[in-house]
């Protein structure tokens, strides 16, 4: 079992892979029992004697498993005839659901394919027109939209933050087909008033403000789920004119401490509207917006237009941001704003890497998004992979060999070492690497806390929501295990985050109830299989 943690000193995330541990789940999709083999000497301090589960997970080696089951079950004799105990072969560990902070639902379709192409011509050349056509053919649009529930659900992400399109019709679309799926989604209908081509730009900030507004109200009342809710969602600054921003800033405070839902509000996440938007991704954009500055009241930056805006709060997620200064980082930090890091798509359009580690050690807070399409992968194991790999180059450096006769064009680099006549050269930042502990931290528990559900979701707690993925390292090919038990258990969680994928995700679970089940037949079943769910 794998939990992350955190050390608030040096304020790094970490995981900590559980070799034995049980966990059990009540009626409605909540943890009611938590206990891992070293907490055993712990006096224990939760509330399991109030619960009745349903399940009970446990891993490890079998007998030690089920002794640690029964523990619980001597509270709770005679056993509720609805309760399930699985035990986990060695091969299965369960991971608390991943967090997606960013990624563009409608360019799934594309995802893969465009990548050669600066940020700007990307835009104009593949985004708008594919963000255009799902107004115009909604039967397109509720396909695409499937296709990709299904793909990330199946990949086990069982939350995500999407940037829709700016037209209602199938922002509303993607809602309703992610309160069916059971996915926790929070979904943004873009807001776009200028510099955009005249078929796919909103006619103007106040029909942007009434489309935004109608979207808001459809998530809140209609939908009313406590699952899916509605996000603020200016493009960036060059699609947004002053007087939208103004605008979107307004609607924040107006809805400022509004519960969603008729079960229950929120789910556990801070009252208020979520925000999101793009932010210093690339030197294109940082240029762009300098030529806008006479727009914005002379500010050539897009933080301190969003900050005069009002659109900096706790549940702002800006992408990216790997331009942003010292003080801009600070003025984040300040407001509680949150970072989604996409390292895949910055390898492409960032011209940049951000610096995880210095982020965090600002008291920013930080995710991991794919970026779908940016990214060329809706799998968040690979923006894992390219997390760690980002912070390697960014802590190595990433010069190239020098031959003597190119000296000249080291000037103003450092000298890292000398070889015969061959020099290289690197500018690399010490203290960097983020691992892929690290790097997984940020995937469940960093994504939760940027959405404002750090007590929600994220990790295994009593009281917290059971979103869980069940993975099972023998299930696909990809993943070599020693026969033999020869694999520690941290050995199988860091073989599936470098080499996994997909086909060895059995289950995966949203407030207990399972929204994929991959077809192992060693006993599992969902947890809260059948519950009532949410409907509108
Ligand atoms: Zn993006």
């Amino acid at each position: 079992m794998v939990q992350p943690i955190r050390d608030t000193i040096k304020k790094r995330g970490s995981v900590k892979v559980l070799e034995r541990a049980a966990l059990g789940v009540d009626g409605v999709g909540r943890i009611c029992y938590f206990k891992a083999d070293e907490e055993e000497k712990d006096e224990e301090e939760g509330n399991e004697e109030d619960a009745t589960p349903k399940r009970v997970e446990a891993q490890g080696e079998e007998a030690r498993s089920a002794a640690l089951a029964s523990s619980h079950l001597v509270s709770c004799q005679p056993p509720p005839p609805s309760l399930r105990i699985v035990t986990l072969p060695p091969s299965h560990f369960l991971l608390p659901g991943l967090v997606d902070t960013h990624l563009h639902a409608p360019q799934f379709g594309y995802t893969g394919t465009a990548t050669h192409l600066p940020l700007l011509e990307w835009l104009n050349r593949y985004t708008f027109p594919s963000e255009a056509r799902l107004a115009s053919d909604l039967s397109y649009a509720q396909s695409l939209y499937r296709s990709l529930l299904d793909t990330v659900v199946g990949q086990g992400t069982t939350t995500a933050l999407y940037f829709a399109s700016k037209d209602l019709a199938p922002t509303k679309l993607l809602v309703d087909l992610i309160h069916a799926k059971g996915q926790r989604g929070f979904v943004g209908k873009v807001n776009m008033d200028r510099h955009a081509p005249e078929d796919y730009c909103e006619a103007s900030a106040s029909a942007s403000l009434a489309a935004t507004e109608a979207f808001l109200d459809y998530v809140l009342d209609v939908v009313a789920s406590p699952l899916v809710r509605p996000v603020l969602t200016p493009r960036f600054l060059p699609t947004c004119s002053d007087a939208l921003l103004q605008g979107l800033g307004a609607l924040a405070r107006k809805y400022a401490g509004r519960e969603g839902g008729r079960e229950g509000g929120r789910g556990g996440a801070t009252p208020g509207l979520h925000i999101q938007s793009h932010i210093s991704e690339s030197a294109d954009q940082v240029a762009f917006n300098h030529r806008l500055a006479e727009h914005h009241q002379g500010e050539s930056r897009d933080l301190p237009v969003f900050e005069r805006c009002g659109l900096l709060t706790p549940l702002t997620v800006l992408a990216h941001g790997i331009h942003l200064s010292p003080s801009e980082l600070a003025l984040l930090a300040r407001r509680g704003a949150g970072l989604a890091h996409c390292p895949l798509s910055n390898f492409f359009f960032g011209h940049g890497v951000l610096p995880v580690r210095k982020v965090l050690e600002a008291g920013v807070k930080v995710g991991l998004g794919t970026d779908v399409a940016g990214g060329y992968s809706s799998s968040m194991l690979s923006a894992i992979r390219s997390c760690v790999l980002a912070s390697r180059a960014l802590e190595d450096g990433v010069e190239e060999w020098r031959h003597g006769e190119e000296e000249g064009d080291r000037e103003g680099k450092k000298e890292g070492g000398k070889q015969g006549g061959e020099q290289w050269c690197k500018e690399g930042r010490e203290g960097m690497r983020i691992d892929w502990k690290e790097a997984l931290w940020l995937a469940t528990m960093g994504g939760a806390e940027c959405l404002g559900l750090e007590e929600e979701v994220g990790s295994w707690a009593v009281g917290k929501a059971f979103d869980a993925v069940r993975v099972d390292v023998k299930k696909g090919g990809a993943v070599v295990v020693l026969e033999g038990g020869g694999d520690s258990a941290e050995d199988l969680v860091e073989k599936w985050v470098n080499n996994g994928d997909d086909r060895h995700v059995l289950e995966v679970y949203v407030v207990g109830r399972e929204i994929k089940h991959g077809g192992w037949e060693g006993g599992g079943g969902g947890a809260g299989k059948g519950r009532p769910k949410t409907q509108k």
